[in-house]
Protein backbone atom coordinates (compact mmCIF):
# COMPACT_ATOMS: atom_id res chain seq x y z
CA UNK A 1 0.00 0.00 0.00
CA UNK A 2 1.75 2.85 -1.31
CA UNK A 3 -0.67 5.73 0.34
CA UNK A 4 0.56 4.14 3.86
CA UNK A 5 3.81 4.10 2.90
CA UNK A 6 3.65 7.97 2.28
CA UNK A 7 2.26 8.73 5.75
CA UNK A 8 5.03 6.85 7.46
CA UNK A 9 7.44 9.34 5.49
CA UNK A 10 5.38 12.06 6.52
CA UNK A 11 5.48 11.09 9.98
CA UNK A 12 9.09 10.18 9.93
CA UNK A 13 10.49 13.23 8.68
CA UNK A 14 8.07 14.87 11.07
CA UNK A 15 10.18 13.50 13.94
CA UNK A 16 6.53 12.04 14.71
CA UNK A 17 6.56 8.49 16.67
CA UNK A 18 4.71 5.79 13.87
CA UNK A 19 2.00 4.19 15.79
CA UNK A 20 -0.69 2.35 14.00
CA UNK A 21 -3.63 4.29 15.52
CA UNK A 22 -1.51 7.23 13.94
CA UNK A 23 -1.19 5.45 10.49
CA UNK A 24 -4.97 4.34 10.54
CA UNK A 25 -6.52 8.27 11.68
CA UNK A 26 -4.26 9.73 8.89
CA UNK A 27 -5.23 7.29 6.13
CA UNK A 28 -8.71 7.49 7.31
CA UNK A 29 -8.73 11.31 6.65
CA UNK A 30 -6.46 10.74 3.78
CA UNK A 31 -9.39 8.56 2.32
CA UNK A 32 -12.26 11.53 2.99
CA UNK A 33 -13.60 14.93 2.18
CA UNK A 34 -16.28 14.77 5.23
CA UNK A 35 -13.97 16.51 7.07
CA UNK A 36 -14.98 14.10 10.29
CA UNK A 37 -15.34 14.68 13.79
CA UNK A 38 -13.49 12.75 16.71
CA UNK A 39 -16.31 10.74 17.26
CA UNK A 40 -16.85 9.66 13.66
CA UNK A 41 -13.12 8.55 13.57
CA UNK A 42 -13.32 6.69 16.50
CA UNK A 43 -16.16 4.91 15.40
CA UNK A 44 -14.52 3.74 12.51
CA UNK A 45 -10.94 3.12 13.95
CA UNK A 46 -13.05 0.87 16.69
CA UNK A 47 -13.45 -1.88 14.18
CA UNK A 48 -9.55 -1.93 13.75
CA UNK A 49 -8.32 -1.00 17.33
CA UNK A 50 -11.31 -2.22 20.13
CA UNK A 51 -9.39 -1.23 22.95
CA UNK A 52 -9.14 2.36 21.39
CA UNK A 53 -11.00 5.04 23.54
CA UNK A 54 -12.82 7.93 22.13
CA UNK A 55 -9.83 9.65 24.24
CA UNK A 56 -7.13 8.41 22.67
CA UNK A 57 -7.99 9.33 19.16
CA UNK A 58 -9.13 13.04 20.48
CA UNK A 59 -5.29 13.39 21.86
CA UNK A 60 -3.27 11.76 18.69
CA UNK A 61 -6.22 14.16 16.45
CA UNK A 62 -4.88 16.97 18.59
CA UNK A 63 -1.06 15.93 18.73
CA UNK A 64 -0.74 15.44 15.05
CA UNK A 65 -2.97 18.54 13.62
CA UNK A 66 -0.54 20.73 16.49
CA UNK A 67 2.31 19.66 14.56
CA UNK A 68 0.76 20.38 10.85
CA UNK A 69 0.01 17.13 10.24
CA UNK A 70 -3.17 17.22 9.31
CA UNK A 71 -5.75 20.37 10.46
CA UNK A 72 -8.48 20.85 13.03
CA UNK A 73 -11.32 22.71 11.93
CA UNK A 74 -13.67 24.73 14.74
CA UNK A 75 -17.14 23.84 13.72
CA UNK A 76 -20.35 25.11 15.79
CA UNK A 77 -18.32 24.53 18.55
CA UNK A 78 -16.43 21.07 17.61
CA UNK A 79 -13.73 19.76 16.08
CA UNK A 80 -13.40 18.53 12.19
CA UNK A 81 -10.67 17.46 10.84
CA UNK A 82 -9.12 17.39 7.30
CA UNK A 83 -6.05 15.83 5.62
CA UNK A 84 -5.31 18.98 3.33
CA UNK A 85 -3.18 21.42 5.32
CA UNK A 86 -3.21 23.60 2.34
CA UNK A 87 -4.77 27.51 3.23
CA UNK A 88 -8.89 26.51 1.96
CA UNK A 89 -12.05 27.88 2.91
CA UNK A 90 -14.89 25.64 3.72
CA UNK A 91 -18.44 25.72 3.41
CA UNK A 92 -20.55 24.34 6.61
CA UNK A 93 -24.26 23.73 5.74
CA UNK A 94 -26.67 24.59 9.03
CA UNK A 95 -29.29 22.37 7.57
CA UNK A 96 -27.43 18.74 7.90
CA UNK A 97 -23.85 19.82 9.05
CA UNK A 98 -21.82 19.00 5.96
CA UNK A 99 -18.34 20.64 5.56
CA UNK A 100 -17.58 21.30 1.92
CA UNK A 101 -13.76 22.60 0.13
CA UNK A 102 -14.73 26.47 -1.25
CA UNK A 103 -12.11 26.50 -4.03
CA UNK A 104 -11.38 30.21 -4.09
CA UNK A 105 -8.56 32.44 -4.50
CA UNK A 106 -7.03 33.28 -0.74
CA UNK A 107 -7.58 36.27 0.23
CA UNK A 108 -3.87 36.85 0.98
CA UNK A 109 -4.64 41.15 0.76
CA UNK A 110 -6.48 40.95 3.99
CA UNK A 111 -2.85 39.75 5.62
CA UNK A 112 -0.95 41.99 3.73
CA UNK A 113 -3.97 45.30 5.20
CA UNK A 114 -3.74 43.70 8.35
CA UNK A 115 0.21 44.55 8.86
CA UNK A 116 0.15 46.95 6.86
CA UNK A 117 -2.75 48.94 8.73
CA UNK A 118 -2.58 47.82 11.96
CA UNK A 119 1.12 46.27 11.98
CA UNK A 120 0.05 43.64 13.84
CA UNK A 121 2.14 40.07 12.41
CA UNK A 122 -0.62 38.04 10.55
CA UNK A 123 0.32 34.13 10.67
CA UNK A 124 -2.65 32.76 9.18
CA UNK A 125 -6.53 33.70 8.53
CA UNK A 126 -9.64 31.37 7.81
CA UNK A 127 -12.98 31.67 6.32
CA UNK A 128 -15.62 30.16 6.83
CA UNK A 129 -19.43 30.22 4.98
CA UNK A 130 -22.91 29.35 6.39
CA UNK A 131 -26.02 28.21 4.10
CA UNK A 132 -27.76 25.41 3.10
CA UNK A 133 -26.45 23.22 1.09
CA UNK A 134 -27.62 21.94 -2.49
CA UNK A 135 -28.76 17.94 -0.59
CA UNK A 136 -31.07 20.45 1.76
CA UNK A 137 -33.02 23.08 -0.84
CA UNK A 138 -33.40 20.34 -3.08
CA UNK A 139 -36.03 23.09 -5.18
CA UNK A 140 -32.67 24.86 -6.59
CA UNK A 141 -31.63 23.76 -9.26
CA UNK A 142 -28.00 22.89 -10.22
CA UNK A 143 -25.96 25.87 -10.80
CA UNK A 144 -24.87 25.94 -14.68
CA UNK A 145 -21.71 27.44 -14.54
CA UNK A 146 -21.45 27.98 -18.27
CA UNK A 147 -24.11 30.45 -17.87
CA UNK A 148 -22.66 32.18 -14.54
CA UNK A 149 -20.44 35.25 -15.08
CA UNK A 150 -18.51 34.64 -12.01
CA UNK A 151 -17.33 30.97 -12.89
CA UNK A 152 -16.22 32.48 -16.58
CA UNK A 153 -14.59 34.94 -15.09
CA UNK A 154 -12.63 32.82 -12.56
CA UNK A 155 -12.38 29.83 -15.45
CA UNK A 156 -10.32 32.72 -17.70
CA UNK A 157 -8.55 33.79 -15.14
CA UNK A 158 -7.71 31.23 -12.89
CA UNK A 159 -7.39 28.16 -14.83
CA UNK A 160 -8.71 25.11 -13.54
CA UNK A 161 -10.76 26.76 -10.83
CA UNK A 162 -13.99 27.02 -12.23
CA UNK A 163 -16.38 24.21 -10.27
CA UNK A 164 -17.38 21.46 -13.17
CA UNK A 165 -20.47 22.10 -13.97
CA UNK A 166 -23.38 20.37 -12.14
CA UNK A 167 -26.12 21.06 -14.26
CA UNK A 168 -28.05 18.40 -15.52
ZN1 LIG B 1 -27.01 20.19 3.92
MN1 LIG C 1 -11.04 21.12 3.74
Amino acid sequence: MEAIEETRTTLKESGIRITPQRISIMEYLANTSNHPSADQIYISLEKQFPNISLATVYNNLHFLSKRGIIKELHVNGTSRFDANTSDHYHFICKSCGKVEDIEYPLFYEIEDFTENFYGYTVHTHSLQLYGICQSCQPQKEGHDCKNCNLCNYLEQHVVGLAPSSNSN
